[in-house]
């Protein structure tokens, strides 16, 4: 069968092959026939040979971790032939560390997990995959087009959990958002932020493509000013670009009490030059938090699950800039300059 993969550690070694062998058994009970592969900035950098490791024994690995399929065959009668599924990324460490002993792998504290496409297993870039079924989301079926997204949305379903627990170790009314960065995962940060109800802001570099008419389309406020700029405190910021002097200006920008939910990476090697006393001073002040959010658990996956349910799907199906046949999967991890999401195509 069909399968996009790489040789890790080798810059451009993308290539897609026709006898990948069928998903062993050991994989997991649930068959599944592929139907769409999300493409983001991880997928670039195991491209460019950053990082990626095979499976124990293989040399070639599958990419893809952003997952949509249709159920081929169940034996645990989890879910059923034809429901649409998500495959988990990240696989709790063998050992395992304590969170990862309670189904918190997300939070690994001895990074032995293994993540699907990205870390000794296969990835869901391949005609068919097997998985697990406590590693199965299954999808309401008017996600067909657009279930494909779940993989990033619960990224942002942690950071928002994780948000509102930080939140609630005192009284907390909060009433404006801003997020960094209108990619993918600002874009569905921003989701997430009107569904509570939350007056969301969007601050972006791009002043023409889709980003304006997306975040105007949510309800929320568009951006393209320096943070420092900006008419109001946020009282949670969700920062998604992982530049230095933005991370630094939306540590300085909280309001008091304010919540600072740092999904951005960032690339490291740029110096910048800051005062360090004076934020540390208005960070004690204002009895403010900073914190890491990556990565999902089960819990989360079923958030986003809810968060898609509940969205427009005419909104959802427009961050999918491009939808590229398999056949062309050169194109399709090629990035373009107007791309917010770009989706391998399994079923054309
Ligand atoms: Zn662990």
């Amino acid at each position: 069968m069909r399968a996009v993969t790489v040789t890790p550690g080798v810059a451009n070694s993308l290539r897609l092959i026709d006898d990948q062998p069928e998903p062993a058994a050991e994989e997991g009970a649930i068959l599944v026939e592929a139907l769409a592969v999300g493409i983001c900035g991880t997928d670039h950098e195991i491209i460019s040979g950053e990082y990626g490791e095979a499976p124990p024994g293989a040399d070639r690995l599958v990419i893809g971790h952003e997952s949509l399929g249709r159920v081929l065959e169940d034996p645990t009668g989890t879910l059923q032939p034809g429901d649409l599924v998500a495959g988990i990324v990240r696989y709790p460490d063998p050992e395992p560390c304590p969170n990862c002993a309670v189904g918190e792998w997300d939070m690994c504290r001895n990074g032995l997990y293994t993540e699907h496409g990205i870390k000794a297993l296969h990835g869901f870039a391949r005609d068919r995959w097997r998985i697990q079924p406590r590693f199965a989301v299954g999808l309401d079926p008017a996600l067909t087009k657009v279930g494909v997204l779940l993989e990033p949305t619960s990224v942002v379903a942690k950071a928002w959990d994780h948000i509102e627990r930080i939140g609630h170790r005192a009284e907390w009314q909060p009433q404006t958002v801003l997020v960094t960065g209108a990619g993918p995962i600002g874009l569905l940060a921003a989701l997430l932020a009107t569904q509570r109800g939350l007056a969301v802001h969007v601050l972006d570099r791009a002043t023409e493509g889709p980003k304006p008419e997306l975040v105007a389309a949510l309800g929320a406020t568009y951006h393209t000013v320096p943070v420092n700029d900006l008419p109001f405190e946020p009282d949670v910021v969700v920062e998604c670009t992982g530049a230095p002097t933005v991370v630094i200006d939306v540590m300085c920008k909280a309001a008091p009490t304010g919540i600072v939910c740092l999904a951005g990476v960032s690339s490291g090697g740029r110096s910048i030059d800051f005062d360090a006393g004076a934020l540390n001073r208005a960070l004690v002040l204002e009895n403010n938090v900073v914190f890491g959010s990556v990565n999902a658990n089960r819990r989360h996956w079923d958030l986003a699950a809810q968060s898609l349910t509940r969205a427009d799907q005419g909104w959802l199906t427009s961050l999918i800039t491009r939808r590229v046949p398999v056949a062309g999967y050169a194109e399709a991890y090629t990035a373009g300059p107007d791309d917010i999401k770009v989706v391998l195509d399994f079923a054309s």
